[in-house]
């Protein structure tokens, strides 16, 4: 059974939206006997956004200035452990050429281990309108149906473009929006396989995110994408993503057992 997991998130300095400390996340990775462990809190900056959260940032010099701090509590803790701990973020993608520039010029600052691709909002085409899925739905917005339509299509083009980025080493919960019942009708099928199509061509890895059995039933991304992206031999990695202790390696041999039913070989992991 894998037995790490890279997407991990941890309260580090009061700003960011796990439950536990680096310490108890290294803690309980050791005593489930894990080899090594990856923590990646949330990189979500982009300047003009509304800042919801303690953890979205609006100034990319602001959200550096607490990304190293995050960092240096993160290499600390990990000194006082056996555990082989990997530092990275989980970061809000965006196409644009600012915020790529922007973007590039942070990852070279902040010297991380990974980056891992993300989506979780809803947004226009050139994310002059962004909505986050969870803020959306906890905070009961509403939105009218021609701009949830086209948000859920910005949504996995999104996911396309973080994947042709080359930023990152695996990306995350491919279909996340299902978990609020959002992308499920057939008529996105075709931006699916859009998703499946762009990962095959670079062999692009990617996660298998427990976290969607407790959210949404099933396992990120779809059985039968994963059917598709065994057939293509596109490297995977199974994340808890965990937010708390308790969710280290949550459904992990759940995962494997399905993995092993697809035939699914293919695995990702930073050293061999
Ligand atoms: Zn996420
Ligand atoms: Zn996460």
């Amino acid at each position: 059974m894998q037995a790490f997991s890279y997407h991990t998130h941890t309260n580090s300095l009061g700003i960011f939206d796990g439950r536990n400390t680096p310490d108890e996340m290294m803690s309980k990775a050791e005593s489930l006997g894990f080899t090594e462990l990856g923590i990646s809190n949330h990189l979500i900056c982009k300047p003009g956004a509304y800042c919801w959260s303690s953890q979205n940032f609006d100034d990319f010099a602001k959200a550096e200035t607490v990304y190293l701090k995050t960092i240096e509590e993160i290499r600390e803790a990990a000194v006082r452990h056996k555990i082989k701990v990997y530092v990275g973020f989980e970061v809000d993608y965006y196409k644009s050429s600012d915020w790529r520039r922007e973007f590039e010029r942070l990852k070279n600052r902040l010297n991380v281990d990974y980056m891992i691709g993300s989506t979780h909002n809803l947004m226009n085409q050139d994310a002059s309108w962004v909505q986050n899925i969870y803020h959306m739905t906890r905070s009961n917005i509403k939105v009218d149906e021609d701009t949830l339509r086209d948000g859920i299509k910005n949504y996995w083009l999104n996911v396309i473009e973080s994947i042709k980025s080359g930023y990152f080493d695996f990306i995350a919960h491919l279909d996340v929006i299902k978990i609020f019942g959002l992308g499920l009708e057939p008529e996105w099928d075709e931006y699916k396989w859009m998703v499946i199509e762009t990962l095959d061509k670079s062999k692009h890895p990617f996660e298998l995110n427990t976290s969607g059995w407790t959210k949404a039933g099933e396992q990120h991304p779809h059985t039968w994408m994963l059917k598709e992206l065994a057939k293509r031999d596109v490297p995977i990695v199974i994340s808890d993503d965990a937010h708390s202790v308790d969710l280290l390696g949550r459904y992990f041999s759940e995962a494997e057992n399905l993995l092993s039913e697809l035939h699914y070989t293919n695995r990702w992991k930073f050293s061999k």
